[in-house]
């Protein structure tokens, strides 16, 4: 059976060359970075030199990247690490939004538990939260301000810069997810005028188990993790030089090939959208219509117009060999609704009946072909 990935906002398969890079560090340049004989000062050379390449990629300069485990590390840290330094100053107000992945929403809400005040400010029906929020939200006491820079289930792309810009007036700190724009759209951290900004290798052909936080030169934030000096301190550990050096050729060659790439996906993108709605015109599109990833088709069957089985839609399609998700998180058994579209005023039946094509490397016009034919399938007979 034909088997196509459609799901490259979850994770994507290791790129061949990045593979390649990463081989000689498992096993001739072992060492730990922190040695001071020559094999860990080889290995330091290769993990300043992937820090260097990462902090390139994004405008940044080296001493503002600081690697961790990934993008629910990162966010983490960011969130806490900030919020534990501003409590010290009485600054205890943390701002974010109904769509942040839960990278982000559950360490606010941790946060809260623990005293810390916290708005989670509603979205519009595009999944974006305005400037205007942002700043009827922020007080004196507002230590950050966290909204993403794209989203991970609708594709749509914040205006962080005006955001960043409504938070500074007050004082506020901003942290923004960059998980799922990074290395697929421009992504530079002094136009964007962010403090601090997450990203994770495995969404851009890199390895998994590795990301990095940006983190603007002076921010006072603190350690979550204590036993060690590596990453200057703020995140110790013996460093991931294999993984580190994997992360920064990935990026690198997502920037290189950012242009031509973006192109593709957005024709299959766009093509896959305009065939839908050929054969099934009330199908409802998520996200926004103009500002948006390159490689997201998110849609939904309105649950008022189309009985379909969410659960069901999605298995018929993995019956194809088609991979691809609702965004909707099974817990206890039971498929909840995703959160993001449920806060877009989707209906939690709409918001089940909903699929998110995420394009990749691989994918091919024979691909969008194949879709095609099967969801039309597929509709004929959860329909009929
Ligand atoms: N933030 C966003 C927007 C994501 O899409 C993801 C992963 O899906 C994460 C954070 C978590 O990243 P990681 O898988 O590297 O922990």
């Amino acid at each position: 059976m034909r088997r196509i990935y459609l799901d490259h906002t979850a994770t994507t398969p290791l790129d061949p060359r990045v593979f390649e890079t990463m081989l000689p560090y498992f096993s001739e340049t072992f060492g730990n970075a922190s040695s001071i004989h020559s094999y860990g000062q080889q290995a330091k050379i290769a993990l300043e030199k992937a820090r260097e390449t990462i902090a390139h990629a994004i405008g940044a300069e080296s001493g503002e990247i600081f690697f961790t485990s990934g993008g629910t590390e990162s966010d983490n840290f960011a969130i806490k690490g900030v919020a534990f330094a501003g409590g010290k100053k009485g600054k205890n107000h943390i701002v974010t939004s109904s769509a942040e992945h839960h990278a982000v929403l559950e360490p606010c809400e941790s946060l809260r538990d623990d005293g810390y005040d916290v708005t989670v400010l509603p979205v519009d029906g595009n999944g974006l939260t305005s400037a205007e929020q942002v700043k009827a939200s922020v007080t004196e006491a507002t230590c950050l301000v966290s909204i993403m820079h794209a989203n991970n289930e609708v594709g749509s792309i914040s205006r962080i810069r005006e955001i960043a810009a409504a938070a500074h007036e007050r004082g506020a700190l901003v942290h923004t997810d960059a998980v799922q724009s990074a290395g697929r759209i421009p992504v530079n951290v002094t136009d964007l005028d962010v403090d601090l900004m997450t990203l994770s290798s495995h969404k851009m052909y890199g390895p998994k188990g590795i990301g990095a936080i940006y983190v603007r030169r002076g921010t006072d934030i603190e350690p979550l993790l204590q036993g060690g000096g590596q990453e200057r301190g703020k995140r110790p550990g013996t460093e991931n030089v294999p993984l580190a050096v994997g992360f920064a050729k990935a990026i690198a060659l997502a920037v290189a090939e950012m242009p031509e790439e973006s192109r593709r996906l957005a024709a299959l993108r766009d093509c896959l959208r305009k065939r839908i709605t050929e054969f099934f015109p009330q199908v409802l599109m998520n996200g926004h219509p103009t500002e948006r990833l390159p490689h997201i088709l998110n849609i939904s069957f309105d649950s008022r117009k189309t009985s379909l089985e969410g659960e069901m839609l999605l298995m018929n399609m993995d019956l194809r060999g088609i991979a691809v998700t609702s965004g909707s998180a099974c817990t206890s058994g039971s498929m909840q609704p995703s959160h993001v579209l449920l806060a877009m005023g989707r209906d939690a039946r709409t918001a089940k009946a909903t699929i998110r094509f995420a394009f990749g490397k691989s994918n091919t016009e024979e691909d969008v072909e194949y879709v095609i034919d099967s969801l039309r399938e597929i509709l004929r007979q959860m329909t009929s």
